[in-house]
């Protein structure tokens, strides 16, 4: 564990060892060279004469040691001269401290201490002895550089990033630094399809592009899986981050070329830019991985600013507004229909967040959900997404007078299930409205199982006994461990709409496509692909086996209303 203790690099770790200097006792005045041959550690014994400080003897280890004979001190060695007189000096019969002897490349590092016997005290006279540790610091290090180092690519990992940005913000102040977060796009699904060889090689070449669109004095670290950190020093502010994020963009625009196949890596890449003296080294690298979720949602290099979030929540009340909207009923659902590929007939209607501000602005969801999870308003919006779905089930039942035939969708958001008692929650919902729990489907996305796996298999099990029908949402676009996905509860597996849009074009799309849908099918999972555009699309992910469909072709998302009159019309 001592390993793991935070180091400052620049300064020597005192290694914890017994004390084993001799006894100043065992030396009396007469004895001195003889004595100190008996010890087997480097020992010399340091009077004060009327010209300074003498080594008046020194042993064979000493010497051995290449510290210098009493005529012939090493330089080095007389450095200790200042101490050993303040030593002296003092009215301490003990002094013992960590010392680094030569340069970086080959440092030696001593423990060295200072003893005499207290009658001793008025003659000047003092035992040193060193006790040489530098193979176990040598060890120690490098065993540390292991450990701050990811081996597949000899980038600094997770740890070592943490740890240099640190130092750095140390230095030279926070407001100097950005950090920017890259994830790539699918490579969980590439890794996947084409096997971890070809995953590694695809990570090594993707580690070096963005190296070659770093300046010098960039540092670039793997910090997980698919996830790449940049440290970056500012000239000119959050220009300079931009300018790299876009850099890296162009870099890996050329498809990278794994045995026979060509691959297109997109990726999210999240800015946090360093703010007077407020946050840590760790707060910013959150910050840069909070704005990196953001543009895998937006599509575009998202920047995270705290002072400027701080000023949107203080001035706009963006908060206030939203939960007055939520409480007002200035939130509204729309709900686009899920349909059966086969038959075309709908299934389902997924039910999606609406909001206009009390100044006209329509906002989107991909914009207002992430700060509804950042303030925690995500557990009162979500209940209330779940409250108006049953109730929207139970008015298009009232209307069919009796059941209407299809399921309505609800979204949960990862923070949501970290945060509320989802189950009892849902539970309370479908009681409000007489509403049965198999005409609910929850999307749940990936993200949601990597946190508290434990918690949220539990939540899944109980909502399974509510009747409710589970779906993954996105799914392709996260890091689930296929092992896990296994033993949870999930019906349906909803392909992320980045797979299927463009798919017909994309051999890589459709590979990964057919993975998903083979490994569904061998789960005993159905499947919904999503973002279905064209007529031809829906055609070919019929064919290759998937179940439901969802998009535009079908329909926009809809009112309640108009979502009723769909349903009269194509379910006829
Ligand atoms: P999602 O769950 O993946 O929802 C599907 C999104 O894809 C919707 O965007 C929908 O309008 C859009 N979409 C559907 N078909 C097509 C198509 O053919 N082409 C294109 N380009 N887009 C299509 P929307 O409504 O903007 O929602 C965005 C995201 O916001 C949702 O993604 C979901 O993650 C989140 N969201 C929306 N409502 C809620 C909610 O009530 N609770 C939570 N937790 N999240 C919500
Ligand atoms: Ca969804
Ligand atoms: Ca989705």
């Amino acid at each position: 564990m001592m390993l793991l203790s935070r180091r400052r690099k620049d300064k020597p770790v005192p290694v914890p060892v017994p004390v084993t200097g001799p006894d100043p006792r065992v030396l009396g005045p007469s004895s001195t060279a003889q004595t100190l041959n008996l010890l087997p550690i480097p020992a010399a014994i340091v009077e004060r004469g009327a010209h300074g400080l003498v080594f008046e003897s020194v042993n064979r280890p000493f010497r051995l040691a290449g510290l210098g004979t009493t005529a012939d001190l090493s330089p080095v060695i007389r450095q200790l001269g200042a101490r050993i007189g303040s030593f002296l000096d003092s009215d301490t019969n003990d002094y013992e401290f960590d010392w680094e002897l030569g340069d970086a490349v080959d440092a030696r590092f001593f423990r060295v201490r200072f003893a005499r016997r207290s009658t001793e005290r008025d003659n000047g006279r003092c035992l040193v002895t060193l006790i040489d540790h530098t193979s176990e610091l040598r060890t120690q290090r490098s065993l540390r550089r292991e450990m701050l180092t990811d081996s597949l690519t000899g980038l600094p990992n997770r740890a070592g990033f943490g740890e240099d940005l640190e130092d750095e913000i140390e230095r030279s102040g926070i407001d100097r630094f950005a950090v920017l977060v890259i994830n790539l796009d699918r490579f969980s699904r590439i890794n996947a399809c084409m096997g971890g060889l070809a995953g590694d090689e695809l990570l090594i070449s993707v580690a070096r592009r963005v190296k070659g669109a770093l300046r010098g004095h960039d540092m670039l670290a793997r910090t997980g899986g698919d996830e790449f950190a940049i440290r970056l020093e500012l000239d000119e502010g959050l220009q300079d981050a931009l300018h790299v994020a876009k850099r890296i963009q162009n870099a890996l625009t050329t498809p990278f070329r794994l045995s026979d196949f060509e691959i297109r890596v997109d990726c999210a890449i999240g800015i946090a830019i360093g703010e007077g003296e407020r946050g840590d080294a760790e707060e910013l690298i959150r910050h840069a991985q909070f704005a990196m979720k953001r543009a895998k949602k937006s599509g575009r290099t998202e920047v995270y600013q705290t002072r400027a979030f701080d000023v949107v929540r203080q001035e706009f009340s963006i908060e206030t507004e939203l939960r007055r909207a939520i409480d007002n009923g200035a939130l509204a659902l729309n709900f686009q229909p899920i349909c059966d590929l086969a038959s075309g007939q709908i299934v389902s209607f997924e039910a999606l967040a609406r909001w206009t501000t009390e100044s006209g602005i329509a906002l989107s969801p991909v914009e207002f959900i992430p700060v509804a999870e950042e303030s925690g308003l995500i557990v009162p919006l979500g209940r209330w997404a779940m409250h108006e779905a049953a109730r929207a089930m139970a008015v298009w039942d009232a209307r069919a007078g009796g059941d209407c035939g299809v399921k309505v969708a609800v979204n949960l958001s990862a923070i949501q299930l970290q945060r509320d008692q989802i189950a009892p929650m849902v539970q309370a919902a479908l009681e409000a409205h007489g509403v049965d729990g198999r005409k609910i489907t929850l999307e749940l996305t990936e993200s949601a199982l990597v946190t508290d796996p434990d918690r949220i298999a539990q939540t899944m099990q109980a909502l399974k006994a509510l009747g409710t029908t589970l779906a993954m949402d996105d799914f392709g676009t996260g890091y689930s461990n296929l092992a896990y996905l296994q033993k949870l509860p999930i019906d349906v597996l909803k392909i992320d709409r980045s797979f299927v849009s463009g798919m017909l074009a994309d051999r890589d799309k459709v590979a990964i496509v057919r993975a998903i849908l083979s490994l569904a099918q061998a789960l005993g999972m159905q499947t919904t692909a999503e973002g279905i555009e064209t007529n031809e699309l829906a055609q070919t992910l019929a064919a290759l086996g998937c179940n439901y469909g969802q998009g535009f072709l079908y329909s926009r998302p809809l009112c309640i209303d108009a979502a009723y009159a769909l349903l009269l019309e194509r379910n006829a």
